[in-house]
C-alpha cells in the first residue's frame, strides 16, 4: 500500500460518509442515525490501517482465518470488530472470543454455542438475525416465518445481545425492488420491537444498494467496494 492508495481510501471514506449524510437527509432520517461498517475482506492490513488514520473505527471480515491473521496483525489498533460471513459450528469459538459482532446467525446451535463460548470478562456479542428476505436467490438467513421464534431465543441467550436483523438481497439494480426486499425486514423488525424485543439495528445495505437501504431505516451499512475498491482474488477458504 503506497500514500497513493491510502490517500484513495481516505477519500473514499469521506465520499461515502457523505453520501450517508446526504441520504439520511433526503429520507428524513436523523442526522448521524446510519453507521458505516468498513468491509475489508481481502483487502490486505496496511488498507484497514489506512482507514484507521481516516477516522473509521469499525470493520467487517467475513472469512475466518483471514480475519484472525488482521486481528493479530492490528490487536494495538483500537477497532471493534464485525464477523459478517456465514458461520459454521467449528468457527464459532474463534468468533465468540474475538469479535465484538456477529451478523449473520441463521440457526439456534450456532448462537446457542457462541453464547456458551463468550468469555464472561467480555460483553455479551452483539448479533444479527440473518433474514432471506428475496426467497430462492440466496441460500443464506432464515425464512421470514422462522424470525419470530428464533429471535425470542437468542434474545435469552446470556452471552449474546440480540441487536436486530440483518440482510444479503439478491443484487438487483432496480431501485423501488431494492427498498422492497430492505422493507420486509424493516417490518419484520418492527414486529419483533412491538412483541418487546429491545433491537436498535437493521444491518443492511452495501455499496450498490445503500441509498435503498437507509430510505427503508437501515442502522448500519456494510460497505466494501466504495471504500476500499474492487476486491482482489480470494485467498482463502
Ligand atoms: C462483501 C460484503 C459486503 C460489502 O459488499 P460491497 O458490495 O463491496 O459493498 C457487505 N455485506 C456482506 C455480508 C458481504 O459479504
Amino acid at each position: 500500500m503506497n500514500d497513493a492508495q491510502a490517500t484513495t481510501i481516505a477519500s473514499n471514506l469521506d465520499t461515502v460518509r457523505a453520501e450517508i449524510r446526504a441520504a439520511e437527509q433526503r429520507w428524513n432520517r436523523a442526522p448521524g442515525s446510519v453507521s458505516l461498517l468498513a468491509v475489508s475482506k481481502r483487502h490486505p492490513v496496511a488498507a484497514i490501517e489506512a482507514a484507521i488514520a481516516a477516522g473509521q473505527h469499525a470493520f467487517g471480515e467475513n472469512y475466518l482465518q483471514e480475519a484472525e491473521e488482521k486481528r493479530h496483525a492490528l490487536t494495538d489498533a483500537d477497532i471493534e470488530w464485525h464477523f459478517i460471513g456465514p458461520l459454521q459450528s467449528n468457527k464459532t469459538r474463534a468468533v465468540a472470543e474475538g469479535f465484538d459482532w456477529v451478523h449473520a446467525v441463521d440457526r439456534l446451535k450456532i448462537a446457542q454455542r457462541l453464547s456458551a463460548q463468550r468469555p464472561s470478562e467480555l460483553a455479551p456479542l452483539n448479533c444479527c438475525i440473518q433474514v432471506n428476505v428475496s426467497g430462492e436467490g440466496s441460500k443464506s438467513g432464515v425464512a421470514p416465518d422462522e424470525v419470530t421464534p428464533l429471535a425470542h431465543e437468542v434474545a435469552s441467550l446470556p452471552g449474546l445481545r440480540l441487536r436486530g436483523l440483518m440482510t444479503l438481497p439478491e443484487a438487483v439494480v432496480d431501485f423501488a425492488a431494492q427498498r422492497q426486499a430492505f422493507r420486509q425486514l424493516a417490518e419484520l423488525q418492527a414486529e419483533l420491537v412491538q412483541q418487546g424485543l429491545n433491537l436498535d439495528t437493521l444491518s443492511m445495505g452495501m455499496t450498490n444498494d445503500l441509498e435503498a437501504a437507509i430510505a427503508e431505516g437501515a442502522t448500519l451499512v456494510r460497505i466494501g467496494t466504495a471504500v476500499f475498491g474492487p476486491r482482489p482474488e480470494k485467498t482463502h477458504e
